[in-house]
């Protein structure tokens, strides 16, 4: 059994952690807040799979699998273009002339887009709730944060015109006001690390003083690096429920200090930090 917070099956991963106080919160969109694009993993691994599997490479899919999936979940966090470049590499590395990593991209936008546009029409057309199309309890969790005085920042590796009307649909742009945050075509003009850098020196706030959530790599990591605390929502993004145990090991690994599936438990959380 891991060592939970009392009376939650939240995991303290580093007893040490910083405990606030606190005056900013970062957090990640997708598989964070949004479930608008669960499953992209499932889009994204099999069509580098079959790319690769055209270089004519003697790897068999497996083998292709696990290479990709590692590459995948370890930029989770990045801007998508990043994925894209690592696959025009391991193309080059075949031998086969890659495309260039944006019509790759495109190609990935355009097969996910398939079935994140249907979850957009449910949800418009009434037959699916915001709510369900989030982490379970986002909204009263930043409601609790912005309560207690903390500003909430929001920085995604998708591109921002997306994050921006996916915000607007599932209720959460009002939150975040202007401090929402994501790729950009100048992938060069937008990192989780460069939010972070923007927030303590606009607004002073020490590392320590912020909190970040996130299912992804490259957010938890950032955040330890500040000393901040890091907060793995490894959460289930097809059924709601319990630990994602794949990235459960993975935010761990990038410096998670607590680990969560939801936010169903997030008052109790913020009494073990004495809010
Ligand atoms: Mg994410």
């Amino acid at each position: 059994m891991p060592n939970c917070i009392p009376g939650t099956s939240i995991e303290i991963v580093n007893s040490n952690c910083p405990k606030g106080p606190f005056q900013a919160a970062l957090f990640d969109f997708d598989g964070t807040i949004s479930l608008l694009r669960q499953s992209w993993q499932d889009v994204m691994i099999p069509m580098m799979i079959d790319i690769l599997q055209q270089t004519g490479t003697s790897e068999s899919s497996e083998q292709l699998h696990e290479i990709v999936e590692n590459f995948v979940m370890k930029l989770n966090g990045k801007q998508t273009i990043y994925q894209m470049m690592q696959l025009a590499e391991e193309v080059q590395t075949r031998g086969a002339a890659p495309l260039e990593p944006i019509d790759y991209k495109n190609q990935y936008h355009d097969l996910l887009w398939k079935e994140v546009s249907q979850r957009i029409e449910q949800i418009k057309q009434g037959q699916q709730t915001a709510a369900n199309m989030c982490v379970p309890q986002v909204h009263v969790a930043i409601e609790c944060l912005i309560e207690r005085g903390l500003v909430p920042y929001l920085a995604s590796g998708t591109d921002l015109k997306y994050v921006q009307d996916e915000a607007q649909l599932l209720q959460v742009t009002d939150y975040f006001g202007t401090h929402i945050y994501a790729a950009l075509d100048d992938y060069k003009r937008f990192s989780k690390q460069m939010i972070i850098q923007k927030i303590i020196q606009e607004t002073g706030v020490p590392g320590a003083q912020i909190i970040g959530f996130g299912d992804g790599y490259v957010e938890i990591e950032e955040i330890h690096k500040v000393g901040g605390l890091a907060i793995g929502v490894a959460s289930n993004e097809e059924t709601r429920e319990g630990i994602n145990t794949w990235k459960r090991t993975r935010l761990i690994d990038a410096g998670a200090d607590l680990i969560m599936a939801d936010y169903r438990e997030f008052p109790t959380l913020l009494n073990w930090l004495n809010f």
